[in-house]
């Protein structure tokens, strides 16, 4: 997933301040976002309120989506720098194309993991043909420093922890949730799951106390610690819960978020996550000159970045 506002605003985030030390309730409504052919996405990270939760900085759910006789999701290649995105899907296929040559269709119940390094290129395309319905999430989570320039890598795992408990079925994307592990690579501590309820599930979720929360509802209605919300609704959590109650009369999916602070202090423009302002412009004119991220061979034109805005992007946020 790309970015694909033509005057994406600068995000400063990171640090420590605005993080809720102990429970909250904070609810976000997605804002709507163009994608690429004929989708759009609601974004629930970043908003105003709200930056991080832990070191994911990006969150965008799209669908449930009727794509039978559309294209359906076309990002055409695209950079990323300094973050490691997460894809994950309810229903439907996407087609990952990368510059390391990776070319895999990611299905539901699958993590696609990109982790950027220093620079990735990637195409995300519906396949051709297609299932009907498209329904997902995209994430993007910060890399932090010791490792935010490493090497570039792409990981599918077909096969990840559940933690069941009553009606909740918790499939571990990544990090850790109780005693399971996703295989995937996650450089900070968090937790990202998938939280299935039945008909009249109810349960205790267990939760690092250490860590800030969110939760996002993907589909059904549910209520998180007595609080009722609706899909495409993010109810941001705090600090300091040693475990979360969710029940669902009908049945629902819901995404959790969660992840020690991350204390650094960063730079998000476009597709780049960096801690200067000339790291990132470096990175818009390695793009624009094709070096540094490579190609994505077959994948159609790339997208262009946009225009820098006027004036030094400075790192922001909050400082303990
Ligand atoms: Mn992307």
């Amino acid at each position: 997933m790309s970015n694909l506002d033509r005057t994406p605003a600068l995000s400063r985030l990171g640090g420590l301040a605005a993080v809720a030390p102990r429970p909250v309730h904070e609810r976000y409504a997605g804002r709507l976002q163009p994608l690429a052919g004929d989708t759009t996405v609601r974004r629930l990270l970043p908003n105003l309120g709200r930056r991080l939760v832990g070191a994911w900085c990006f969150v965008d759910h799209y669908g449930p989506e009727d794509i039978g006789d559309r294209p359906g999701m076309q990002v055409p290649p695209h950079p990323h720098l300094g973050l490691q995105t997460v894809s994950w899907l309810l229903d439907g296929e996407v087609h990952h194309r990368d510059s390391l040559g990776n070319d895999v269709v990611v299905r539901p119940g699958e993590l696609g993991l990109m982790t950027s390094g220093y620079g990735i290129a990637h195409a995300e395309h519906s396949p051709v043909p297609h299932p009907a319905l498209l329904h997902g999430v995209q994430l993007w989570v910060a890399l932090p420093s010791p490792v935010r320039n490493g090497a570039a890598g792409w990981e599918h795992h077909r096969s990840l922890p559940v933690v069941a408990d009553g009606g909740v079925r918790a499939t571990v994307i990544m990090g850790a949730l109780a005693d399971a592990v996703s295989p995937g690579s996650a450089r900070s501590p968090l937790v990202g799951a998938d939280l299935e309820l039945s008909a009249d599930g109810s349960g205790l979720v267990p939760l690092e106390p250490e860590f800030e929360h969110a939760v996002l509802v993907m589909s059904g209605s549910v209520e998180v610690d007595g609080e009722a919300l609706e899909p495409g609704e993010m109810l941001y959590l705090g600090c300091g819960r040693r475990d979360l109650a969710v029940s669902s009369p009908a049945g629902a999916r819901v995404l959790l978020l969660g992840g020690a602070p991350f204390e650094e202090q960063v730079v998000m423009w476009w597709n780049f996550v960096g801690r200067t302002h000339d790291e990132i412009e470096t990175a818009r004119t390695e793009w624009e000159s094709g070096l540094r991220f490579g190609t994505v061979p077959g994948a159609g034109r790339a997208l262009a970045a946009p225009p820098l805005p006027p004036g030094p992007l400075k790192p922001g946020g909050r400082t303990r």
